[in-house]
Order: C-alpha cells, then sequence, then structure tokens
C-alpha cells in the first residue's frame, strides 16, 4: 500500500477532467443557465452510466452476491426525532466564521485563515481585512425543511445528512421480515445532504450527493463454537475494511493511490471502537483524501433509537435463547466521490508513437465504461454503414453501443478514447467480402481480425 512520502504525488488534473465532463456529457453544472447553483451537478448522459455502473457494482457485491445482507431503499424524510437521537440536531456542527467586511463565510479550522478569528489579528482570506473575522460559531450541517403546509417549529424536518439512519429505524422490519440471523447486514443507496461551509473540489465535496452504505449487526458476545469463519467484532471489523479495500482495487483504482487512514483518538467519536479511512490520492494538493469509511459503532446507534422511540431494539436469538442489542460494523462510501476517483485514476494525456497528434484517455474499467464498444464504417459507401449499422444494433441488445459515421477514422477513435470506451469496432472493405471486422483496443491500440458475428463475445469476456 502508498505511503504519501515515499511517492511523488500524481498531477492535478482536476480542472481537467471538469472540462472533459462537461465538453463529452458526464457532469454539468446545476442550473448552469441562470448562473450555477453552489456545489451542486448534474450527471449527463455519460456521466449518468458512469455512477450507476459503480453503485451497480457495490449493490451486486453486497447484496446480491451475498446471502447475509439485505437491501432497503427507506425514505429521505424521516421522523424528526431520529436525528436527535443519532446525535446530528445537538452535535453534526462546523465552526463557523463571517467577514463582516465581505460577507463571505468560512470554517473556522480553514487553514486560509491567518491570526485568531473574533481578534483584531483575524485576517480574511478572501477581502484580506484584518479584524473583520467573526468569532467562531457552531454551524448545523443539515438541510431544513417544513412537513405539511405549516411553516412553524413543529413541523420541521431535515433532509438526511445520511442514509444509515434509515437502516437503525428498519433494523427489526428487516430482520423480521427476511428472518436473517445474526450476524447479517443491511445495505442501500441513496441520496444525502450537507449544507457544508466549503464545498468544492467538483464532485468531491457537494451538498447533495449519494451514499452507499452497508450496516453489519453483530453479536458483542458470540458463543465460542459460532460456526461463520469471523467470530467477533473485531475479527467482522477486519474482515470488512479487506473486503472494501479490495472492492477499490476491483474498480481498477490504482495500489499505489489507496491506503488505509486510521482514526486518531482526537478523530474517533465518542461511541467508536474502532475507524479507519479508505483514502485515494486525488493527486495536486488534494492529495490523499477519504473515499470510505469502515467504523464500529459498538451498540451506540440502536441503542440511542431504543432509548429514544421506547421501543426495543433487541435481535432474539432463538437456539440460544438470548436477547442482545447487536453491535454494528459499517461501511460508509460516496457514490460521487468514487466516480471522480475513478476519473482521475484513468484521466491520461499521452504521444501516440508514429503520430503528431496526442490523445486524451481515460483509462476506465471496462465494466464501468458508460460505452462498451464504439462501431465505425471506415467510409460512408460500398454497404459499410449498413453493415456497421446491424452490426451495432446486434451489439446493443448486449451492451451500450455507439455508432459514430463522421469524420476520420483516427478522430472518431479519439473520441471514444477520451470517454473511456475500451474497444472499437471497424467495418471496412474486407468486411463486405468476408465478414470480418478488425477490433480495437483502447489501451494497447491493437487491432485484431475477427468474424463480425464473433463480436459479441470478444466484448463480452473482457468487461
Ligand atoms: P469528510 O471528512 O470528507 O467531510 P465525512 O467523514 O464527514 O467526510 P462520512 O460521514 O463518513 O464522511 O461519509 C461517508 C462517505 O460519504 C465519505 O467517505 C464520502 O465518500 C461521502 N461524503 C461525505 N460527505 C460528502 C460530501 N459533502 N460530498 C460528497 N461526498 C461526501
Amino acid at each position: 500500500m502508498a505511503s504519501p512520502s515515499t511517492t511523488s504525488p500524481p498531477p492535478d488534473v482536476l480542472e481537467k477532467l471538469v472540462s472533459l465532463c462537461k465538453r463529452r456529457g458526464f457532469i454539468f453544472q446545476s442550473s448552469e443557465i441562470y448562473g450555477g447553483t453552489g456545489s451542486v451537478w448534474d450527471y449527463g448522459p455519460l456521466g449518468v452510466e458512469l455512477k450507476k455502473n459503480i453503485k451497480d457494482r457495490w449493490w451486486n457485491a453486497l447484496v446480491r452476491a451475498r446471502d447475509d445482507i439485505e437491501g432497503l431503499d427507506a425514505a429521505i424524510l424521516m421522523h424528526p426525532r431520529v436525528w436527535e437521537a443519532s446525535g446530528h440536531v445537538a452535535g453534526f456542527t462546523d465552526p463557523l466564521v463571517d467577514c463582516r467586511n465581505c460577507k463571505k463565510r468560512f470554517r473556522a479550522d480553514d487553514p486560509k485563515i491567518k491570526g485568531t478569528p473574533g481578534t483584531p489579528d483575524g485576517q480574511c482570506p478572501a477581502c484580506g481585512m484584518k479584524g473583520t473575522l467573526s468569532q467562531p460559531r457552531l454551524f448545523n450541517l443539515m438541510f431544513k425543511t417544513f412537513m405539511g403546509p405549516v411553516e412553524d417549529s413543529a413541523a420541521v424536518v431535515y433532509l438526511r445528512p445520511e442514509t444509515a439512519q434509515g437502516i437503525y429505524v428498519n433494523f427489526l422490519n428487516v430482520q423480521q421480515s427476511t428472518r436473517q440471523r445474526v450476524p447479517f447486514g443491511i445495505a442501500q443507496i441513496g441520496k444525502a445532504f450537507r449544507n457544508e461551509i466549503t464545498p468544492g473540489n467538483f464532485i468531491f465535496r457537494t451538498r447533495e450527493f449519494e451514499q452507499m452504505e452497508m450496516q453489519f449487526f453483530v453479536d458483542p458476545a458470540p458463543p465460542d463454537q459460532q460456526k461463520t469463519p469471523y467470530r467477533t467484532d473485531m475479527e467482522w471489523f477486519e474482515y470488512w475494511k479487506e473486503q472494501r479495500m479490495q472492492w477499490h482495487r476491483d474498480l481498477g483504482l490504482s495500489e499505489s493511490r489507496l491506503m488505509f487512514h486510521q482514526h486518531t483518538p482526537e478523530e474517533l467519536a465518542h461511541y467508536a471502537r474502532a475507524a479507519f479511512d479508505i483514502q485515494f490520492d486525488f493527486g495536486g494538493t488534494l492529495g490523499f483524501q477519504e473515499i470510505e469509511g469502515v467504523h464500529h459503532r459498538g451498540d451506540f446507534d440502536l441503542g440511542r433509537h431504543q432509548e429514544f422511540s421506547g421501543k426495543k431494539l433487541e435481535y432474539f436469538d432463538q437456539p440460544a435463547n438470548r436477547r442482545y442489542v447487536p453491535l454494528v460494523i459499517e461501511t460508509s462510501v460516496g457514490a460521487d466521490r468514487t466516480t471522480l476517483a475513478v476519473l482521475v485514476n484513468g484521466y491520461r494525456e499521452e504521444q501516440v508513437e508514429g503520430e503528431q497528434e496526442g490523445r486524451t484517455v481515460l483509462g476506465l474499467h471496462p465494466g464501468l465504461a458508460p460505452i462498451k464498444v464504439g462501431v465505425f464504417p471506415l467510409v460512408k459507401k460500398d454497404g459499410m454503414p449498413e453493415f456497421a449499422e446491424k452490426l451495432a444494433a446486434d451489439l446493443r441488445a448486449k451492451f451500450p453501443v455507439f455508432y459514430d459515421e463522421s469524420g476520420a477514422i483516427g478522430r472518431r477513435y479519439r473520441r471514444q478514447d477520451e470517454v473511456g470506451t475500451p474497444f472499437c469496432v471497424t467495418v471496412d472493405g474486407e468486411t463486405i467480402k468476408d465478414s470480418t471486422v478488425t477490433v480495437r483496443d483502447r489501451d494497447t491500440l491493437k487491432q485484431e481480425r475477427i468474424a463480425a458475428d464473433r463480436v459479441g463475445e470478444w466484448v463480452a469476456r473482457r468487461i
């Protein structure tokens, strides 16, 4: 695993990615024609496919491929008491300072602030004035709104700042309806909202984002003879740490850009028994940053919901005739932040031998690429477009395909390289004679001649 001190930082490609993503329809600024909304982004035709492929891989790995994790899709709006129980009403805050001169706001711990806010030497990082920064005050990051027609304090609800609480409050519903036995997990993918004071870095930190969270419930005092491969809570914690790191490797993220960060005693939540972040090196000044948290949350969440709701959230182990509140191992990853990691990891500019013009490539894992195959007729005549269109239609039944007959063939390849399409198929004069086509690999640039009716199987094997 990487050590940030021994590897030179990869280049900062964020600015180039923002422009590529807009130009090619991955990601657009929200409400752009009105000047944009602060740190909210819309996924275009290719971006929605990429993010969906990432979410599908997560869902398949955690829910579909296992018999000990169940899926859930809980609502965004929840009973306001949920957020009192979870600690978010009292504690989900960041310290905020305002500049009286330029009216800008900052997190009090922003490294760009010089001096001490609230004193004459505190200097505003935006307008440069001294003594204009307010004392830090706590700012709750939850978005508030009202349920029903009356806008008073009794009707306040929150947009959820994390998806996990929907899992805790449904713990017994899921367990009893599926008859799962501890240890087991509940997983869900959904939107979360945080009124971040300093969002930014494209889709790295936004105010509306998607999380993929899984809560795994384990026995606090498992009997010695328990037969599951892992027994104690700490064994399960280690298991999930490794599983989740492997999932990121399997997305194609480079080993040298991934590492664990163990929470220091200051970072560790008071109830947490252990916590590691999986970090990815975004390059440039951003460097290594959290993309996923793997946390041992003890019995804090179920315990608090028991206390605040007055309803028991105990698991009944029938064979052993024991009742207990399980411990929770949580894995929590951002779908948008992972999408950014995949884009950053894949972006490269390179020279091609024998060609003047360089190329930009998104070296996406073929399974994640929004388009799997580009299909081109070499020229727009002699039956080539008809053959190619028919081939594209046949392939489209299996994967997303892009048919392109405009411009020089080299340019068509470049356009697909830039959006990460792993394979391109070209129909030429020979195709018309013997029904063979050339298939080109995005990364090696190697071309092979194969029978047109074998293309589907050839591509399927590689994705
Ligand atoms: P950070 O320290 O970066 O604010 P966090 O520790 O608050 O993150 P968690 O509450 O553990 O984050 O959320 C789990 C995951 O959700 C993060 O690892 C990240 O991938 C994602 N996430 C959290 N906040 C945001 C955000 N504002 N925008 C995009 N993704 C986010």
